[in-house]
């Protein structure tokens, strides 16, 4: 029999739920910003199924958007075959932008430091709460950046006159040139001024007898992570739904709604399967990464698209993140230039040296990830299922990293060909103008994997304690630049 106490204790729990406002609230974007929102609002302790209804809208009903026929469509299948696909239902279209596509790096000395400890805290939670080992590939790693030397990929020549000399000049090849910045390079320090370490032994899938010139440590197991950003973004919305949050792909978002004195959300207008609908809703979340502003255009979130590879590697990695500075040689493939469209298979041999700074992630799937610099000559399409991926900036990454690396290049295999937008601006978190229920979350930069619990959990307190709780917006206060 229940003693008295846990009885009074129940009914004052179910009456505090009951009498919380009942809510409509609606989440635009199914990227990794959407789905850790819907997952903390149904872990938020005032949540109940019975007075808040919680639905995610996606545009998309795809994942294949952004990748070439060829690639791999399902990365569950790599990381645990048996099991993976049936823990996390594919939901197509959830995760089909830059949240399926990136390299899924968490670090403590990410930015902005106002949210990033909570969030690499409750990445740890959250992985050990649900296996993220085995479920989402999550573990400690290190972080180094490396000076390379590539060496040339077969059939070029270091006189420039193999049979892919297409006889153009070269407009970026004159001396070293620094031909394309990495991602996260507001973190790369200046090498030189740093003691050299030495590689560390088991960096063995690095050349490093004949393509390193320069290392040095910059993220260790304990300040560093990662995990694979499509399959915790698919876990995130399995886990939310379980919960009963509705989500809804193919539904594009086409205006948010106020009452009539305009001082409240109303509802959304969505557009799915050619018809119109309207939803109520007292509280939006705009989390539409970098459409953000095509519904909020004072918020100001831009858009730059980021090419991607995974490789199979012909043994599992150790587990590094490495930003790289490669120097490539006279008569190595030439990369794309920033602001042109790129010709496969056509890449014309270099004139002078360029450094390039592709970064590599190893992950436990037994591949590894790299990714290229942006490029702003194909416009934001409507959805992630349009997005245009140029073989040709692919196969620059491919070069470059083979290159360095015997098991990232004539050994591997590669899985992926892929590019998406990275939302750059922000990131902005909280409530927008003085519209009462409408919440932006997006602009997360290139540390959106890495911030993205610490984002859903602050807006699930915003929308049902009425603030921030778990730490301070700061610089992420929307209001700063309304
Ligand atoms: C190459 C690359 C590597 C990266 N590496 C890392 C990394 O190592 N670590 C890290 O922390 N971060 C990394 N990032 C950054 C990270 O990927 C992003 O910050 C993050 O994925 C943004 O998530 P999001 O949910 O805001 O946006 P998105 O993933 O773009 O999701 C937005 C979603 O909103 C949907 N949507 C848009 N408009 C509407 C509408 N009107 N109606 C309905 N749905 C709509 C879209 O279809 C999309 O699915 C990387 C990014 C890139 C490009």
């Amino acid at each position: 029999m229940l003693s008295p106490a846990p009885v009074r204790l129940l009914s004052t729990l179910s009456k505090r739920k009951m009498s919380s406002p009942p809510k409509d609230i609606t989440i635009i974007g199914g990227g990794i910003i959407g789905c850790c929102t819907a997952y903390f609002l149904t872990r938020h302790p005032s949540y109940s199924p019975e007075t808040h209804r919680i639905t995610l809208l996606e545009a998309s009903t795809s994942n294949a958007g952004g990748r070439t026929p060829d690639s791999i469509t399902d990365p569950a299948t790599l990381a645990d075959p048996e099991t993976a696909s049936k823990r996390n239902p594919a939901h197509d279209g959830i995760a089909g932008g830059a949240s399926g596509k990136a390299g899924g790096l968490l670090a403590l000395w990410a930015f902005p430091q106002s949210i990033v400890p909570l969030s690499f805290k409750l990445h740890d939670e959250l992985a050990k709460e649900y296996g993220g080992d085995k479920r989402w590939g999550y573990r400690r790693c290190y972080a180094s950046q490396i000076d390379c030397q590539a060496r040339l990929p077969p059939g070029f020549s270091s006189n420039g006159t193999n049979g892919k000399d297409t006889g153009e000049t070269d407009p970026v090849s004159s001396g070293a040139e620094h031909g394309s910045k990495g991602l996260h390079k507001d973190h790369k320090k200046e090498i030189k001024a740093l003691q050299k370490l030495g590689a560390p032994e088991d960096l063995d899938w690095l050349d490093t007898e004949e393509a390193l010139t320069a290392y040095e440590g910059m993220g260790t197991p304990e300040n560093t992570a990662q995990v694979h950003p499509e399959l915790f973004t698919r876990s995130m919305a399995q886990l939310a739904e379980e919960k009963g949050v509705k989500i809804v792909t193919g539904a594009r978002v086409t205006s948010i709604n106020k009452t009539a004195d305009g001082k409240s959300v109303e509802s959304v207008t969505y557009e799915k399967d050619g018809k119109e609908e309207r939803l109520p809703t007292t509280d939006c979340v705009v989390a539409a990464g970098p459409w953000t502003r095509r519904l909020l255009p004072e918020i100001p979130v831009t858009a730059a698209r980021a090419h991607s590879v995974v490789i199979k590697t012909p043994k599992p990695v150790s587990a590094y993140a490495l930003f790289t500075s490669i120097m490539l040689p006279v008569g190595f493939p030439t990369p794309t230039p920033k602001d042109s469209r790129g010709a496969p298979g056509a890449q014309r041999p270099l004139r002078g040296q360029q450094i390039v700074e592709p970064e590599i992630y190893a992950r436990p799937d037994g591949t590894a990830y790299a990714c290229g610099p942006t490029d702003d000559i194909v416009e934001l399409p409507q959805t992630t299922a349009e997005v245009e991926v140029d073989v040709a900036r692919c196969e620059d990454i491919i070069y470059q990293v083979g290159g360095i690396s015997d098991d990232l290049g004539k050994d591997g295999q590669v899985l992926a060909k892929q590019a998406c937008y990275l939302p750059q601006g922000g990131p902005y978190i909280g409530p927008v103008g003085h519209t009462k229920g409408l919440v932006v979350a997006a602009g997360h930069t290139c540390w959106g994997i890495q911030n993205a619990p610490a984002t859903g959990k602050l807006v699930s307190e915003i929308i049902l304690d009425g603030k921030p709780k778990s730490a301070r917006l700061g610089g992420c206060d929307p209001s700063l630049v309304l």
